[in-house]
């Protein structure tokens, strides 16, 4: 399907697409796809595949095909492909969008490994690369010809909103298409490609697989056009697959997915409203809070919730506090059952931009009164 409008207007609820992902197995019955390990496939007598399209393993498995199709669904996409990694899909959209020579406007302080990445990829490329500043307007770095626009929204880890149809608007005036890394809204709370995005990308090492037990990226389309043929190209020609159980893992996280970023929403609203109130909290980084200078945007972009991403500034030793938690896990990642926290100015290293006193918090599935415990007794 080429028509997003036409995806649009059909689509049944999240909830009912989610709980059926990957549907029945056709050939047992089964209420579970089954996973193809497979990395050949048979040809018949005239050599033609028995299967049509079914050639090698590197190119397609019919368990990507399903998990795709339902996040298609959920994204409002022409089309997705499912990658190795996080890491995985960002790099099959440079490698397949950007020639050297070409400009690409990059948001500030986002997700620290893209971020280092795209930098050095760019820096090897010869890619002209231009950083925006969310607070400042779009149109100060899009004045010129750019092939493409990379933001992230809500944003690590200072949960920045940027108005994706704003963006989107700025840069199809240039000729430049718009990415929108969406891994903390996953498409529950925002489908990008309805506010002008070209592509949308998660890691769904995240909530999407929501078990911090998958490593898996994936990107989604808004049409089928050359730039989309480019990133499949990468996929299947760099090798950049899943694994089967990969992909399994995460069409089986799906079933879920809309009733855990409900969930875990809410508690991190519940949390940060009550740190907000706190005063050994300097402040609460988290776009469903009035306060917040993007919520009005959050409020009309992210349907249902604000998501599980907060971050606190804290008064005394940020590290000190992460080290009293007995509840939160001392962890990176985000988007599993189990509320982590983490100290970003420790990981990230000499070159941080994250404030010392910035710990992170990944809002987990336990009970909003014990994780409140957690940190009251943390803070003191
Ligand atoms: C984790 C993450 C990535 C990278 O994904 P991996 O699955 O770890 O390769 C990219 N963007 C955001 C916002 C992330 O949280």
């Amino acid at each position: 399907m080429t028509d997003q409008t036409t995806a649009r207007r059909n689509r049944p609820s999240a909830d009912t697409i989610a709980a059926h992902a990957g549907g029945i197995d056709a050939a047992t019955a089964g209420v579970v796809p089954p996973i193809t390990l497979a990395t050949t496939y048979a040809r018949g007598e005239d050599y033609a595949p028995l299967v049509p399209g079914a050639i090698y393993g590197r190119d397609d498995n019919p368990i990507f095909q399903r998990f795709e199709s339902v996040m298609a669904s959920l994204e409002g996409a022409a089309a997705t492909l499912s990658f190795a990694s996080g890491m995985a899909g960002v790099a099959a959209i440079f490698r397949g969008l950007l020639r050297p020579g070409d400009r690409l406007v990059v948001q500030r302080a986002i997700y620290w490994g893209a971020a280092a990445w795209i930098e050095e990829w760019c820096r090897t490329w010869g890619i002209e690369r231009v950083e925006w500043d969310p607070e400042t307007p779009i149109g100060s770095v899009l004045d010129r010809p750019t092939r493409l626009v990379w933001v992230e929204t809500p944003s690590n880890p200072l949960w920045q909103v940027v108005d994706i149809a704003a963006v989107a608007v700025a840069a199809h005036a240039v000729g430049a298409r718009l990415a929108v890394d969406g891994t903390t809204t996953t498409p529950i709370l925002t489908r990008a490609l309805e506010y002008g995005a070209d592509l949308v990308f998660h890691s769904a090492t995240k909530a999407i697989a929501g078990h911090s037990d998958v490593l898996l990226g994936v990107v989604a389309t808004r049409v089928e056009d050359a730039d989309w043929q480019a990133i499949r190209a990468e996929r299947k020609q760099a090798g950049a697959i899943p694994g089967g159980f990969e992909v399994w893992l995460a069409l089986r996280g799906l079933r879920t997915l809309p009733l855990r970023i409900r969930h875990t929403s809410a508690t991190a609203l519940a949390l940060a409203t009550w740190l907000a109130a706190d005063p050994r909290v300097e402040r609460v980084l988290y776009p469903g809070l009035t306060s917040h200078p993007g919520h009005a945007i959050a409020a009309s972009q992210m349907q249902g919730g604000y998501g599980a991403m907060l971050s606190i500034l804290t008064r005394g030793d940020a590290l000190a506090v992460a080290s009293r938690c007995r509840l939160f896990v001392r962890a990176t990642s985000l988007g599993g059952p189990e509320s982590l926290i983490e100290h970003r100015y420790t990981v990230e290293g000499v070159h941080t931009r994250s404030p010392a006193s910035l710990l992170r918090l990944s809002i987990g599935l336990e009970a909003v009164e014990d994780l409140i415990a957690d940190l009251d007794q943390a803070l003191a």
